[in-house]
């Protein structure tokens, strides 16, 4: 069936004017094309951003600003925490797996002191104290927290570190993070346009050397002497190009700034891109972390099916991939207590019963099946044992009455709102092939010439499993990289386009 869009590309000899040029081309002003025209930038590259929102930011605005580092960091060491770049690669190469790419991998750990260095350098403040439970977003500015280190099984492949490093500020600090590096790039140099949505790329020979775009409805050629960077994000946006590639990510809530479409990607598939990883997704569960952690996470059998003080997004994974989003979070008072008003996110418990088998019937689970989950758990916490799950002993305490539930497909949501939702949003992992220079990879293999990618328009560290924080890190770093390798590409100086 024909598309309602195209991406084929238009070859330079079609070209009547361009109307700007550039050695680098980026397409897409979030944290990867901001750390990329920076680093072009320096390296004496003339370089244009565009952008098609009317300003840089992106999704990395909006994010939490957690960004994956370690191996030493000086916050790490501040904090009391020794790591290495070993002890990081082993805790990620499973749980961003399984089909990590290697070399991506090795060049991410190996160069994490240095790419934190290099953030602070841009001057991203990070304060040097731990935020020391389980969260997705603290509410503190402490700089660094844990992100599944020191649970199952990660604590059998190394001796867990903290690595989520988060800039100075309460809550989500995304808007800082890009604040920053935005205003590096343009004091390195780089050039920006806004409004300007690429669509598609330009050919000559084989070689990318320059993007067709739309600015206030009016079509606009723009000439790459080097090459184009595609740093346009993901695909999340889109629920043609999800029902092809990811279609258990339709119809969950969208974690992005709404310009997602995947528009980048299908411009590089159209000229014969490879991509990887596309049916995998970071799932933002509805539930609070430290809530999980203090109690039992069941699906509509009333089983347990994760240990709940691991990463929330691999229990939301769990959650969506294995259960379908059936599940119901289940806790005691005490452990509702115990969480800081601040970190409980204004969630409040759906049901509460005195016993659980109320609960049951409250929530909808077979009779039984809550009260014999619970027996064997509160049976093996009393000897601070959790064979089942493997919950770290730290979190384990028989649950007590009066207990109550919390459905995730209710959670963030006013606390009068009964509407059900979809219990997790979402992002897309997967994107086009790069390797560790940023070159675009076609399906034979081979660099495609002129053009280079890097966050996540490109498959970076995830595979198939996700961290918070190496979005934005392999973005950053990456995109980095391959700024530096389109900097570096040999000038296109082809004569017989006017300008
Ligand atoms: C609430 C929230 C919390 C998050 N927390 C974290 C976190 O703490 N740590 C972490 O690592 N990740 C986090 N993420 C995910 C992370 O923000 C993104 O995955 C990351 O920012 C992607 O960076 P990027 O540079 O690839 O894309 P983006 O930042 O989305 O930038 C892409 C840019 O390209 C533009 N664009 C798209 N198509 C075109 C086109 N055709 N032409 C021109 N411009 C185009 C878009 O408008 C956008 O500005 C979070 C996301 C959200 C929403």
């Amino acid at each position: 069936m024909a598309r309602t869009r195209t991406a084929a590309p238009r070859q330079a000899s079609e070209v009547t004017t361009w109307h700007d040029e550039a050695d680098v081309l980026i397409a897409g002003y979030g944290c990867a094309g901001a750390s990329a025209a920076w680093e072009a930038a320096k390296a004496g590259a003339d370089v244009l951003v565009l952008e098609r929102a009317s300003g840089p930011g992106g999704t990395s605005a909006l994010s939490g600003g957690e960004v994956y580092l370690g191996g030493g960091t000086t916050v790490q060491k501040a904090c009391g925490f020794e790591d290495t770049p070993e002890a990081m690669a082993a805790f990620l190469r499973t749980a961003l797996g399984p089909g990590v790419d290697e070399d991506k991998l090795a060049a991410y750990c190996a160069g994490s002191v240095d790419h934190f260095t290099w953030l602070a350098d841009r001057g991203i403040p990070f304060v040097p104290s731990l935020y020391d439970d389980p969260s997705w977003m603290p509410p503190t500015d402490d700089g660094l927290m844990w992100l599944g280190e020191r649970s199952w099984p990660f604590t059998e492949l190394a001796t867990p570190a903290p690595r989520g490093h988060r800039p100075a500020t309460g809550h989500f600090g995304g808007w800082l993070l890009m604040d920053k590096l935005a205003a590096a790039a343009k004091d390195a140099g780089a050039r920006d346009a806004f409004d300007v949505y690429v669509e598609r790329l330009v050919l000559d020979g084989g070689r990318v050397v320059g993007v067709i775009a739309k600015q206030y409805g009016e079509e606009r050629a723009y000439r790459a002497r080097r090459g184009v960077l595609l740093t346009t994000g993901g695909f999340v946006d889109d629920d043609e190009m999800l029902a092809q590639h990811a279609p258990k990510l339709l119809g969950m809530d969208k974690i992005s700034c709404g310009g997602e479409d995947g528009s980048g990607i299908r411009m590089a598939q159209a000229l014969g891109a490879a991509v990887k990883h596309m049916s995998a997704g970071q799932v933002g569960f509805h539930a609070v972390p430290a809530f999980m952690a203090r109690g039992v996470v069941v699906n509509n059998r009333g089983q347990r099916f994760i240990n709940e003080d691991t990463y929330p997004g691999r229990i939301g994974q769990a959650a969506l991939f294995g259960q379908g989003m059936g599940c119901w979070v289940v806790l005691d008072e005490a452990a509702y207590e115990q969480v800081p008003e601040g970190e409980r996110w204004g969630v409040l418990p759906h049901e509460t019963a005195a016993t659980l088998a109320e609960l049951e019937t409250l929530t909808g689970l077979p009779d039984g099946s809550l009260q014999a989950t619970v027996a064997l758990y509160n049976e093996h916490a009393t000897n601070g044992e959790d064979p089942v799950c493997h919950k770290d002993p730290r979190w384990l305490r028989p649950l007590e009455p009066p207990f109550a539930a919390i459905d995730p497909t209710r959670s963030f949501r006013g606390p009068n709102d009964a509407a059900v939702g979809s219990g997790a949003a979402v992002f897309t992992l997967g994107g086009l092939e790069t390797d560790v220079a940023g070159q675009v990879l076609h399906v034979d293999g081979e660099p495609i010439p002129g053009l280079f990618a890097a966050g996540r328009a490109s498959s970076g560290l995830a595979a198939w499993g996700y961290i918070s924080g190496t979005s934005l890190g392999d973005g950053t770093f990456f995109g980095r990289q391959a700024g530096r390798t389109a900097a570096a590409a040999v000038a296109d100086n082809h004569a017989g386009v006017s300008r």
